[in-house]
């Protein structure tokens, strides 16, 4: 999974654009099923997972093979 860092976002809308999936939403639009998503994101880039804080954009240093427990909870190719 790819994790949006809210305070860097500037709501541009590309990645909803080109996501395949359709899986990134606006955060205002975000579904009421999808609502904990929007928390995973925020917590992602926190100490409890990878304390990146803000990291200032993407970048190949902002790899990780960590997930938000969220994500890490569903089963391997579940959609
Ligand atoms: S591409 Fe997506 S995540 Fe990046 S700034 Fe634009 S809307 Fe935000």
């Amino acid at each position: 999974m790819m994790y949006i860092q809210p305070d860097e976002c500037i709501n541009c809308g590309i990645c909803v654009s080109v996501c395949p999936v359709e899986a990134i939403y606006e955060d205002v639009e975000v579904p009421a099923a999808e609502q904990a998503f929007v928390a995973a994101n925020v917590e992602f880039f926190s100490a409890d997972v990878t304390g990146w804080g803000k990291p200032g954009g993407t970048s190949p240093r902002h790899v990780s093979t960590l997930d938000h427990p969220l994500v890490r909870a569903f089963p391997a190719g579940k959609k």
